[in-house]
């Protein structure tokens, strides 16, 4: 039988579930990657993540063909353009990987169906991550919507259920793989960045490096330093986290690898603290994807119906505030060095994406879904389950929230998390000559001695666009319809 193996967010020929049992059941395996247009028209021209896959694509491409097979790649509705290929490759089936976000969900059970017409199944497998859907429930037979349990319950299913880690190899049988096709159409080449309509972004400047071999890099690079994640991943300034989000989001590194290694080097004692602490962030990935999965109503809504009583700020004050807060002009020196590495690189250290969300919805009293959609459009590793739980953590409004009262401090945590103003001084230099005391706040500095250090408030680095601790009560008073219900 021939088989097409469908890429998404699945960017890497091993321990690939698709393609592995494609090469086990089928006599003939084609590859392909679609550029969707439906995804891909809704962007700016110029977008890294375009970029980023772009480079990932054709590492994948020269790899396949090492292996003895080929990739077609497509500029297309996805929805249309499998089933067509599947008839004019003539397979007896195409094969996927299982995606959580209602979008894709919905697109592919329309391929299904489309393909179903013409009797062709269309197979999906776990990939994306370790443990899915309804994989891990409470005792009760529930999914879980607090973390703790959840992670307890995952850990113990993952530890008497070995073979979930088990790599799946992709043999590099050539006989498995079927010979490019012939017909010129089938043969085109795969189209450039241009040829997509997108232009060359700043991607190569901050050598963020792409595809199945940077992944390898990343987390290689990342086995030196896990013993210490535990603690320095809280700090902006230090090369603490292991920057594999955006290879996790396009699938170039391989859950059940990364979670094999780092459970195998905790076993050994080689992990430190950071191997379990690290392991945690990736179940919390895991947690939110079960989330969207079951409860797709927080695409765009509270996951606890209550909070979308809230009345946020609206009209042209708070649109004001809102582009100051984009634009990294809040005269918080952390908040808005934060979003001057969103905006100059795509990445934003976990810390900060908090520390700005709740800036942004406690402190200006903006709705959540505004700063989620600047994040969505703005972030490399913009995945839709991580980015709403964590506005949706922000706000309070989520599963296993930070509780609406809790309101972090801006300042506080500046002189907590980047004591000596590191990471804000990267990017603030007109801030350079502050102390470490002066710089969390510079609006509490006497202005002679600001001027004398180069800085002028409202000229050359804007005044605070609120005070804390008034926003705070503002931010109570707000909540307070949550607390009625
Ligand atoms: P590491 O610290 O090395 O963590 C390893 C991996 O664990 C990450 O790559 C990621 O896949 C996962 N992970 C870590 N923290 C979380 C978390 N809180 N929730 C879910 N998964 C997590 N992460 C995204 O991948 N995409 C997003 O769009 C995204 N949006 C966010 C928005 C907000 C408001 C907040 C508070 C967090 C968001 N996160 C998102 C989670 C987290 O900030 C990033 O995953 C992390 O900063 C990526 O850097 P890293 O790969 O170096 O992480």
């Amino acid at each position: 039988s021939t088989t097409l193996v469908w890429f998404r967010r699945d960017l890497r020929a091993f321990d690939h579930a698709a393609l592995h049992h494609a090469l086990q059941r089928s006599a003939r395996v084609h590859c392909v990657f679609i550029y969707d247009k439906t995804i891909l028209d809704g962007l700016p021209r110029a977008d890294r993540r375009v970029e980023f896959i772009h480079a990932c694509v054709a590492e994948l491409a020269a790899e396949l063909r090492q292996m003895g097979g080929h990739l077609i790649a497509r500029h297309a509705v996805a929805e249309q353009e499998i089933p067509r290929l599947a008839a004019e490759l003539g397979v007896d089936a195409v094969y996927a990987s299982h995606d959580y976000e209602p979008a894709a969900i919905a697109r592919d059970e329309a391929v299904a169906k489309a393909l179903a017409a013409d009797a062709r199944p269309f197979f999906t497998f776990k990939d994306q991550v370790v443990f899915e859907k309804r994989e891990v429930l409470s005792q009760s037979g529930t999914p879980f919507s607090v973390f703790t349990p959840y992670k307890n319950a995952w850990l113990k299913k993952m530890l008497a259920e070995p073979e979930c880690l088990a790599a799946l190899p992709v043999e590099p049988l050539a006989a498995h793989f079927a010979p490019p096709p012939s017909s010129a159409e089938l043969a085109a080449p795969a189209p450039t960045l241009e040829q997509l309509g997108f232009e060359r972004t700043n991607l190569a400047e901050l050598k963020i490096p792409a595809g199945m071999s940077g992944g390898a890099q990343l987390f290689d690079d990342f086995l030196s330093r896990v013993a210490d994640y535990g603690t320095a991943r809280d700090y902006p300034a230090v090369k603490g986290p292991s920057y594999l989000s955006l290879h996790l989001r396009f699938g170039t590194v391989s859950i059940r690898h990364l979670v094999r290694t780092v459970s195998e080097l905790s076993a050994r004692g080689l992990a430190g603290e950071g191997g379990a602490v690290w392991l945690s962030e990736l179940i919390w990935r895991e947690f939110y994807m079960m989330i969207l999965y079951h409860h797709p109503h927080v695409v765009g809504a509270s996951f606890k119906p209550a909070y979308d009583a809230i009345a946020w700020e609206t009209g042209p004050e708070a649109d004001e505030l809102f582009a100051a807060w984009c634009e990294g002009r809040t005269g918080y020196p952390l908040v808005d060095a934060a979003m001057l590495q969103l905006n100059r690189t795509g990445y934003m250290h976990n810390r900060l994406r908090m520390v700005t969300a709740c800036f942004l919805i406690k402190d200006l009293g903006i709705d959540w879904r505004r700063g989620e959609a600047y994040f969505a459009q703005h972030l490399n590793d913009f995945d839709l389950s991580a980015n709403n739980g964590g506005w949706q953590w922000a706000s309070s409004s989520g599963c296993d929230a930070q509780p609406y009262f809790r309101i972090f401090n801006p300042v506080t945590q500046s002189e907590k998390f980047d004591g000596e103003g590191k990471f804000i001084k990267r990017y603030l230099p007109q801030l350079a000559q502050l102390s470490h005391k002066e710089i969390h706040a510079p609006w509490t500095v006497p202005r002679m001695l600001l001027a004398d250090k180069g800085v002028r408030l409202g000229d050359n680095y804007p005044e605070p666009l609120v005070m804390h601790d008034e926003a705070r009560k503002r931010t109570l008073e707000r909540y307070a319809v949550v607390k009625a219900t």
